[in-house]
């Protein structure tokens, strides 16, 4: 059996064959959206999809997952033209370059990095989730990119109200820098105490990554330099200008034009503190700028920890790392260790003893980017065998969001993420939203068997008028997606953005107070991808 290879639809991957150097040819600027390739090492099937990527005049090339054989009368075809110089978006990523991997094509930059800073981490959180640093495969097909050629956006979108979830801009030193705001949309992550001294923290997959502007980078990059870019492709800078005078004239989103007409973010000290959206243009994707590398956990994550502070980090080597930490002023610690083949073994030490926990790497098909219907195929099998009973259907008294969690939670693992909601707010949508257009007028959703017949489309239809909060006559996701993550709040006791187990056990038996009933609503499954059914009128 020859190794394959599967890349899935939302891989977007760029080939830029070794042979032709960073040639600047024949590109015809669009990335090639693969729908579900398959190709074989042995470069010999599947040249149909092979010809289409070599005719967009792209490669991408992750060694060990994609490999395509270019023929030399192809080769010959192509126009040979002298390299590409290095763009000026990669200068601050130079100063990092000893722990970087950086390429570039046309259209982007890529900086290849394990998201690891040079510099102590996580000492000074006082609000704590129990994650800690682990290397990330930010490389290869995995890598982040920054457009080298940012174009204005005519409708530049805000992080107030989008991109809570991912990396809004990359820093200089190839950590991922976050929304400030958490992906429950409220919480300031500064001000929330979760923030170390550098600016960041640890997420849900043990990926560090800061929510601020890392300004200590300007002991190694110098002041009046870009200290990171936004995912837009245009440079965010500190607090002082190229010339050394105090930034000022910001506009909405941190940022301004220089006197070249050149537009920049600035750090500040108070909220947006970098970006405060997006000037360009970006793709926003299940609430998150598209594409962008993902992050690989090994551990189921974990709560929020009450009254823990962080007290100390060490990593002896960039394999053993400890974490000290006080919880009403117990010392406690976790010290943790990658071993061979990537096994994660985390040692938690208290008065009481150690327990240690040892993590597998999670294998991925097809690379570290996944598609997120493979990565629900992936998760669906490994169910946690839950106690207690699961929330009935159309049950009046619960919250809507207790009620159905079980078809909210995709994945299988008791929990209902932000992530979940936001993907069944997709599913409805693209069940309801005949012209595409992506808003649900009054006739796409009230008109006889319109929607999915999945609990969320049978909210939406029974409550469309409460979803328009513009009052524009129409339900955009954002709107409905801020409701339904307003009942995930209503219910997330520890503000995580999240619903576990314990606190959706708790809502069941909690009273529901003054809160207005649900009416029933549709009793589909609602795990099933609502089929789009496309009766245009003539
Ligand atoms: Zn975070
Ligand atoms: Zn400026």
């Amino acid at each position: 059996m020859k190794t394959k290879t599967i890349l899935s639809t939302s891989l977007s991957f760029f080939i830029t064959a070794q042979a032709w150097g960073h040639d600047d040819h024949i590109h015809t600027s669009e990335n090639v959206q693969a729908t579900t390739n398959i190709f074989e090492k042995d470069h010999t099937t599947n040249n149909v999809e092979k010809t289409k990527l070599l005719d967009s005049g792209y490669r991408l090339l992750h060694e060990e997952q994609i490999f395509v054989k270019l023929e030399s009368d192809r080769l010959n075809s192509i126009p040979k033209k002298t390299k590409q110089s290095e763009p000026k978006t990669a200068v601050p990523f130079r100063v990092f370059e000893d722990k970087l991997e950086l390429e570039w094509d046309n259209e982007f930059l890529y900086v290849g990095s394990n998201g690891m800073p040079d510099h102590q981490m996580m000492v000074g959180i006082t609000a704590w989730q129990q994650q800690v640093p682990l290397p990330q495969q930010y490389f290869g097909s995995n890598a982040w990119q920054i457009p080298l050629k940012p174009t204005p956006s005519p409708n530049p979108m805000s992080a107030k109200a989008h991109f809570f979830r991912g990396a809004i801009a990359l820093a200089a030193n190839g950590v991922p820098i976050f929304n400030p705001i958490k992906n429950n949309g409220r919480t300031d992550t500064l001000l929330a105490g979760e923030l170390d001294k550098w600016g960041g923290h640890c997420g849900r997959g043990d990926d560090y990554h800061y929510h601020v502007a890392p300004i200590h980078l300007e002991d190694r990059i110098g002041r009046g330099k870009p200290i990171a870019y936004a995912l837009d492709g245009y440079p965010i800078y500190g607090y002082f200008e190229p010339d050394g005078s105090l930034a000022k004239g910001l506009d909405w989103l941190n940022g301004h034009k220089d006197s070249f007409g050149n537009y920049h973010y600035h750090a500040t000290k108070d909220y947006p503190y970098i970006n405060g959206g997006f000037y360009g243009k970006v793709v926003e994707k299940d609430g998150q700028v598209d594409p962008q590398p993902r992050a690989q956990a090994v551990r189921p994550s974990l709560p929020g920890l009450k009254g823990a502070r962080i007290t100390g980090f060490e990593s002896a080597d960039s394999k053993n790392f400890k974490v000290s930490y006080e919880v009403f002023g117990k010392k406690k610690e976790v010290n943790y260790q990658i071993g061979e083949e990537g096994a994660v073994t985390f040692n938690f030490v208290d008065s009481a003893g150690t327990k240690t926990e040892t993590y597998e790497p999670k294998k991925s098909v097809g690379g570290p980017r996944l598609e997120s219907k493979k990565e629900k195929g992936m998760q669906a099998n490994k169910k946690p065998s839950g106690r207690g009973k699961g929330p009935r259907e159309g049950e009046a008294r619960k919250p809507w969001i207790v009620a159905h969690a079980k078809e909210l939670d995709i994945n299988g693992d008791g929990v209902v993420s932000t992530k979940e909601v936001n993907a069944e707010v997709d599913n409805a949508f693209t069940g309801f939203d005949q012209n595409n257009d992506g808003f649900l007028s009054d006739n796409e959703t009230q008109s006889r068997g319109a929607g999915p017949k999945s609990p969320m489309g049978g909210f939406i239809k029974g409550h469309a008028s409460e979803f328009d909060r513009d009052g524009d006559g129409l339900i955009s996701k954002n709107e409905a997606s801020l409701l339904f993550l307003r009942f995930v709040r209503q219910v997330d006791q520890n503000n995580d953005g999240e619903l576990s187990k314990k606190e959706l056990v708790e809502a069941e038996s909690r009273p529901k107070g003054d809160k207005k009933k649900e009416k029933k609503d549709g009793k589909g499954k609602g795990k099933k991808e609502p089929k789009k059914t496309n009766k245009k009128n003539k």
